[in-house]
This record gives structure tokens, sequence and C-alpha cells, in this order.
């Protein structure tokens, strides 16, 4: 995955934070590509909907943030879903960004081992995670194949599963940094909590390929006892990711620096380009008339069992947005 819409350069950089932007830059002395996401109402929308455990919460966000880092660099209209199915407290994320700008995202977890997690104190995402695996599914519509790449979560963070997805699938050096934060202000009606989100995506993507080599994660089938070869990395990423490495949580977050100046604080040694930044915005896919057909596919008795007090409710699973049928509507859709 490599960024597109590089050919619009922006002059002049803003001082003050643009929320729910993906910021695309350059830094074309060390070849590296990058993207800086920032998200304010979009995120805090999504997670507020849910009301999820604070530390689920977060996990989520993360979820989101590199969902929306990856998706946006599509080159064609489509999904990008993330999605892990994993052992942990937290059964399930799954994130489905919609090319150019919505985003999605729920969680499933098991209540009651979150809450054994949080009381004692091992509710870091590795943890709430497990073991498992991260899917990342590219889809087209419904006349193209599906691109799914997949990765094993092994107790580790989705930063640290996003750079096996690049090692492994794409052979791309990557550097991903989420952050995730509740953020509180005082106001007429007491203090009110808002979710704000941020991450950094660099590449490294040099013209000749093997300035890209790194070092495979798994011996392989090296005899035992033998030295794996470690080809040494090139210079140039070496200093872009620790570069990255030193990127704060609040760098990422803070509504009072752009990311124009985070990435200019980062490079401008090296001098880097920014380019126009696109907009994000949670909004959900989901419709009366596509719940109204789910439920059509659905066997007679199968919606009978679904009907409470005389009625079937429906409640989306991504955006809590409840739909309320009475069995007639549906039998005589039918008709
Ligand atoms: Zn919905």
């Amino acid at each position: 995955m490599t960024d597109t819409n590089l050919s619009i350069p922006v002059r002049e950089p803003a001082q003050t934070g643009l929320d729910d932007t993906i910021l695309p830059f350059e830094v074309s002395a060390l070849d590296l590509r990058g993207r800086i996401v920032r998200l304010g109402p979009a995120v805090d929308a999504i997670l507020s909907s849910h009301d999820y455990p604070l530390p689920v919460a977060k996990l989520l966000g993360e979820a989101i943030v590199l969902t929306v880092m990856l998706g946006s660099a599509l080159k064609f209209e489509g999904r990008f879903i993330l999605q892990t199915q994993s052992d942990g407290p937290v059964r399930m994320l799954v994130v489905d960004f919609t090319s150019p700008s919505k985003v999605r995202a729920c969680a499933r977890f098991d209540g009651e081992r979150v809450a054994a997690a949080i009381a004692a104190d091992e509710a870091e995402p590795g943890q709430l995670l497990g073991q498992g695996h991260l899917a990342m599914t590219i889809d087209q519509g419904p006349d193209m194949n599906r691109y799914q790449g997949l990765v094993p979560l092994e107790g580790n963070d989705l930063e640290h599963a996003a750079h096996e997805y690049f090692q492994r699938s794409e052979q791309i050096p990557t550097r991903v940094r989420l952050a995730v934060a509740e953020e509180f202000r005082g106001g007429e009606n007491g203090v009110r909590r808002r979710w704000r989100a941020g991450g950094i995506l660099l590449q490294f993507l040099p013209k000749s390929p093997e300035r890209a080599r790194q070092a495979d994660l798994d011996p392989g089938d090296a005899p035992p006892g033998a030295e794996a070869y470690v080809p040494p990395e090139d210079e140039a990423w070496v200093e872009g990711r620790s570069l990255v490495a030193t990127v704060d949580d609040i760098e990422l977050i803070d509504p009072d620096l752009s990311s124009e100046r985070l990435a200019y604080r980062l490079f401008h040694e090296h001098g880097v380009r920014v380019f126009r930044a696109a907009p994000v915005e949670a909004q959900c896919s989901c419709s009366r008339q596509s719940v109204e057909n789910m439920l059509r596919s659905f066997p007679q008795e199968d919606r009978d069992d679904m009907v409470e007090d005389g009625k079937i409710t429906v409640t989306c699973e991504f955006c809590s947005s409840t739909y309320v049928f009475t069995p007639n509507e549906i039998v005589a859709a039918l008709s």
C-alpha cells in the first residue's frame, strides 16, 4: 500500500490542528512517505455511541486510526475492512473504511473477562486481544476479487501487528504509531469527555528495491546453530524509523499541534513536503432498507423467533441505530 494523492502540494502549513483529516507527506531526501491521521469528532462519535469499557474503547480507537491510515491509501473506490479475531477478552474488532472518507467500527467482547482484566491491571491492548489473527480485506465491489492479508496476533498490540503485516506481506519497511486518549473539558453542564486519536505511518520506498531489504523475522530453515544473515538496514530508513520512534502520544492527539507542524518537527532537517489533507467522517452505511432486505433473507421461522411485543427490533452493531418493523411489513413486502 503506497500513497496515491501526492500530486497536490500545499504551500502554507496550517498553524492549528485540523481534526478528522489525513495528511500525506513525503521526505524525498530519505525516500520516505507517510501520512498523519488526526481524529476528533469522528472518533468521538463512534466511541461515544458504543459506551464500551474504557480499555476496549481505546483499543477500538487504535484500530480506527490504523484502518483510516491504511484505507485512505486505496487507489480506487471500495472498502477496506480491518478485523481481529482472537481468544482474549476482546474477541473481535471490526473497522470498516469506505473510500474516500467514511469510517465505522465496533467491538465484540466478554464483559466479565474485560472487567477481570481491568481489575488485574492486565488490560493492555495485547492482553485484551490475546492470540488470534488480524485480517485486512480490500473489497472493490461485487464483481471484483476480494484481497485479504492475514497476520497473526500473538499477545502483541496493533502497531506490532501492522509492522509484521508490512514486513511479511508487502515487504515495505513500515513504522506505525497510534494514540488514543480522552480529553476532559469543563463546560456549563459539567465535565464533558471527548475521545481524540491520532497516528503516523511511515514507509521506506526507495527506487532500488535492494535498499528496502529487511532482516527476516524468522531464520527459516537455516541449519541449527547457523548464524542467520541479517542484511544491514539502509541508513535512510534507520533515520526515518528512529524519528518516528520519538513521537509521543500527546503529539499525535494534541489539538494545538497541527499535522503539518508535526511533520515539520520530525523531518525539517531533511526537507518535508506535505500534501492536501483529506477529510474523514464517522458514517455508517446501514439503512432501513438494508436491514429490511437482511430480514427478508431469513426463513419465516427465524423471523417469527425475532418478534418481541409484536415487533422486530434490529440494532446496528456499528452505529447503534435501531430499526423497528412489524412482522407484517416484512411478509407483505414478500408477496
Ligand atoms: Zn449502522
